[in-house]
């Protein structure tokens, strides 16, 4: 979604200092004597926080993240934005696999990660969670204030009056209207509520159109190749000047949305620390970056903190 980056992992870094970093653990108490934990703290405490979620944070929920480290590929690459407003087969295949990769999505509850932020921002610590997600379980985790950069799948979108209609009802109306279509049969999920089909399949699935005109419907998601809209851009960066520091947590910042954040925080000297599995593109940037599973080490910083 959003925009691609250019740029590649690796870069040494050029400002000199030593970036900690070290080996995940599944147990707590090991992260929590690590030398990187103990700079992660002392970076992050007495510091207005500002964090930055990707598909690393809902992982643990079952929403496969397809940019990180140990996931499935997807076969074929996601549908960008100008195939999906230029061609109805486009549309149909987007919306047979949405529809049977929906159940997975609309099931998932948040876990330690989404708790351990959400706590954060009720104590004050936290000011908001920018993210990359687009499947509301910072929301359902008790969280507030949720830039979400890339929309939310839980909406869905007339291109042609605006009208706006919730997943869960459209559901129901591609239900009604697909009552030979199993929602299980998808051999593969992805982020983004998506499924692989076969094509044999899709060219049986009844699209729904807008209650209202009868328009082309949208998940209001950012797809590839669109670009994430100014008012959400503007909140995102209002939210962003709130930061004493930013905490970037499952993210590997592979797409520019998100990357834009961490490249200005280093610009203006805020600093960052990353918590994620695997390399990320703001590595080099990053004051402190810690490797290991969100779901671990999200509730173990909330305790260390409040
Ligand atoms: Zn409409």
């Amino acid at each position: 979604m959003g925009e691609y980056g250019k740029e590649v992992y690796g870069q040494p870094r050029r400002d000199g200092h030593a970036m900690q970093s070290f080996v995940p653990t599944s147990a707590a108490i090991t992260v929590a004597n690590s030398a990187a934990w103990s700079d992660l703290l002392a970076l992050l405490r007495g510091r207005r926080i500002v964090a930055l979620t990707g598909a690393g944070c809902s992982t643990e929920s079952g929403i496969p993240d397809y940019r990180g480290a140990g996931t499935v590929r997807r076969a074929r690459n996601p549908i960008q934005f100008r195939e999906y407003l230029g061609s109805d087969a486009m549309r149909q295949r987007y919306w047979a696999r949405s529809f049977t990769g929906w159940t997975r999505v609309a099931h998932a509850e948040p876990n330690g990660a989404h708790r351990a932020l959400a706590e954060l921002e009720r104590a004050g610590v936290v000011g908001g969670i920018i993210t990359q997600n687009v499947d509301r379980l910072h929301h359902a985790a008790g969280s507030r204030r949720v830039i979400e950069l890339h929309g939310a799948l839980e909406e869905v979108v007339c291109l042609r009056c605006g009208a706006m209609e919730s997943r869960r009802e459209l559901q129901a109306r591609l239900r009604s209207l697909n009552p030979q279509w199993r929602e299980e049969v998808a051999v593969e999920h992805a982020p983004d509520g998506d499924a692989e089909l076969d094509a044999p399949m899709i060219a049986d699935f009844r699209i729904a159109h807008c209650r209202v005109c009868h328009g082309d419907l949208k998940p209001n998601v950012v797809f590839f190749g669109e670009n994430v809209a100014k008012p959400t851009v503007d909140k995102a960066w209002a939210l962003f000047d709130e930061a004493e520091v930013l905490l970037v947590a499952g993210s590997s910042l592979a797409v520019f949305s998100g990357f834009r954040f961490v490249r200005r925080a280093a610009e203006r000297g805020i600093p960052i620390a990353i918590v994620n599995i695997g390399p990320t593109r703001g590595d080099n940037l990053a004051s402190i970056r810690v490797e290991g599973r969100l779901g671990t080490l999200l509730p173990a910083l909330s305790s260390a903190l409040l």
